[in-house]
């Protein structure tokens, strides 16, 4: 059988046969799959209008459309599915309880606060943080984990609620971005002074879309002009009818600052999640859940404060936590008090990672170390080559054009004392607006001091290096200096901000506007053997200038463009310029069809100052 050909290109030809490639694959992924020659495959995707290096990352659509040509099924393996199947390997299921209904225990539920800002978040989580402070404990709650655990008495009963302790949709939607659903209730707090505002809807939003039962509370009722009726009216408009409307939404009406019905708060959460939720867990496995924030101690070394999902986690346990692996040494609880065990929806600061995971990286418990390890090993790998293919600039044939021409850039590499600022900072960095003519690209990120290994991708990638909190270890400053490499340290997110923003603004190119300079027309026209055609001309308006620019118009039409006033005489003598109302004589560069009655124009280019 003859090989398929586009563009007399001869094609591996597969027999219909599934080819699994990562998303975001290159061609010479794709080659190596089928034992064929990347530059073929460069050809054949050339034929079909795609221009494409061979290792450069291409889109599903092109993985697909190429496999099409050449009879393979192409199936694109999302990173979620990579993340299940490297977890198969080890014979690890993440996500479920073990066993059956009969294993599952009642958990807590978790709670996350969102609103609009000023609206009362974070003093409603000190509330609720405060009033919670059980008889002969002392101090209440003193750690800022990340999350905490308070009880509450319903019918008698005494019940935990977890609390996210950042306020905001911002934390919430970062974790649902990476697959982790950790909240299972949010509380939307609305002031009753200030009514439903932008953040309100977009934090209902976020709830809604995640399919997350929402308990409304009307703040700041101590406040003139409180008007918890219209908020509720205010709420009907998105979908939150209130339960004595006869809605199923509990609306609580709350003084976050004075304290008051903060019990009713937490009864809410625990009467919405009995209506809406089946909250329940297996204890009996090993632990699962989300690391919710981690940062570098001095002393301690990483510290992630995890969120155990499913199972029971144990200090002595094997943990991996994104790419970063450990084993739990110790864990603390938001009394900073030590904990041998943590259950489901219970946080714990966990002490023992040799690196600092992601906020929002999935944990979990394994047999071994060693599994530990080489799981967090295989999905480093994995991120390098995928932050790799990104990194690589796309070109359509389109703008091909443009990315021949080079593009100025100015690239990054943020390291930070914890993952949090690490993220807020490249947030707002790439947030910065300068157009489309700089391009700004953060290469690399992580949580710690700033190693040689980061310098040298500094090196290559010529890159300035940004330390938030942290500095460089010895060895890389040296290496830094050798290298011209520079390092510029902040503890501001601002500053860091406004400085990334000055350097960006330096680099764009000057942008130039035309100036017109003068009018001039063409009454007479004279040739002379020595400088071509001379134009007799009459200056109707500025001044003409020698050597200045000049286009010719007849009839409004441009004839000419971008001529040089290149000789300008008044009477026999050379002149530099001639002015409104007066005659003089021109040659315009080489140009030399000249007709009585032409408009010559003289412009300059002056640089704009930029906003
Ligand atoms: P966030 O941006 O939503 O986290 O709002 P904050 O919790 O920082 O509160 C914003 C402002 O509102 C602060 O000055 C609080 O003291 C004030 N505030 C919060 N809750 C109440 C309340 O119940 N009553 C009054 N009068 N002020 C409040």
């Amino acid at each position: 059988m003859q090989a398929p050909s586009v563009g007399g290109v001869r094609l591996p030809k597969g027999k219909g046969e599934t080819i699994r490639l990562p998303r975001g694959a290159s061609l010479t992924d794709f080659a190596d799959k089928i034992n064929a020659n990347p530059a073929s495959l460069v050809q054949v995707l050339f034929h079909l209008g795609e221009m494409v290096t061979s290792t450069q990352s291409v889109s599903d659509e092109i993985l697909e459309l190429l496999g099409g040509e050449m009879n393979y099924q192409v199936q694109v393996v999302s990173p979620e599915e990579e993340d299940r199947e490297l977890l198969d390997s080890f014979s690890i299921s993440y996500g479920e309880d073990a066993g059956g209904e009969d294993d599952l225990v009642v958990r807590p539920p978790v709670v996350t606060v969102m609103g609009h800002v000023d609206h009362g978040k974070t003093r409603l989580l000190d509330s609720i943080r405060k009033a919670n402070v059980m008889e002969g404990e002392a101090g209440g709650i003193t750690q800022h984990i990340g999350a905490y655990q308070v009880v509450t008495e319903l019918e008698g009963v005494e019940r935990p609620i977890t609390f996210i302790d950042t306020p905001g949709h911002e934390a919430f939607t970062a974790m649902r971005a990476r697959g982790a659903q950790v909240t299972d209730i949010a509380i939307i707090v609305v002031a009753a002074d200030d009514g439903v505002m932008p953040q309100t809807v977009e934090a209902i939003n976020h709830a809604q879309a995640a399919s997350v039962p929402i308990v409304v509370a009307v703040n700041k009722i101590d406040k003139e002009g409180a008007n918890p009726a219209k908020i509720r009216q205010q709420l009907t408009e998105y979908g939150l009818v209130a339960e004595e409307y006869g809605g199923d939404t509990m609306f609580v009406d709350v003084s976050a600052r004075q304290g008051t019905n903060i019990e009713g708060v937490l009864e809410a959460v625990l009467l919405t999640a009995d209506a809406a939720l089946d909250l329940r867990a297996n204890p009996d496995m090993e632990a699962q859940g989300v690391a919710i924030e981690a940062h570098l101690d001095r002393g301690r070394g990483p510290v992630a404060t995890v969120l155990v999902q499913r199972g029971t986690l144990r200090v002595g346990d094997s943990v991996v936590a994104g790419d970063a692996s450990g084993r739990v040494r110790r864990m603390l609880d938001e009394h900073g008090e030590d904990v041998h065990e943590a259950l489901p929806s219970q946080p714990v600061q966990v002490i023992g990672f040799t690196s600092v995971p992601g906020a929002g990286d999935t944990f979990l418990v394994v047999d071994e170390d060693r599994v530990a390890r080489q799981i967090a090993d295989r999905r480093r790998a994995r991120d390098r080559n995928a932050e790799l293919a990104s990194r690589r600039k796309r070109v359509s044939l389109e703008d091909l054009d443009a990315a021949l021409k080079e593009t100025d850039s100015l690239n990054l590499i943020i390291k930070g004392d914890n993952s949090g600022t690490v993220e807020a900072l490249e947030d707002a960095l790439m947030k910065i607006d300068v157009g489309d003519d700089v391009e700004l690209r953060v290469t690399h990120r992580g949580v710690g001091g700033i190693t040689e290994s980061d310098i040298n991708l500094a090196i290559a990638d010529n890159t300035i290096v940004l330390g938030f909190n942290v500095r460089a270890e010895g060895k890389a400053t040296e290496l830094a200096n050798r290298e011209g490499v520079e390092i510029r340290y902040y503890s501001v997110i601002y500053q860091a901000i406004d400085e990334i923003e000055a350097a960006l603004k330096g680099m764009l190119k000057p942008e130039y506007e035309e100036v017109e300079l003068g009018r001039a027309e063409v009454r007479d026209v004279f040739r002379s053997s020595k400088v071509g055609t001379i134009a007799g001309c009459m200056v109707l308006g500025g001044e003409i200038r020698r050597n200045a620019r000049a286009r010719l118009l007849r009839d409004n039409v441009v004839v000419v463009e971008n001529q040089p006033v290149s000789s300008l005489r008044r009477f026999k003598d050379d002149a530099v310029e001639v002015r409104e109302g007066f005659e003089c004589g021109l040659t315009l560069g080489n140009f030399n069809d000249l007709k009585v009655g032409d408009i010559i124009e003289t412009f300059e280019m002056r640089e704009k100052p930029r906003a």
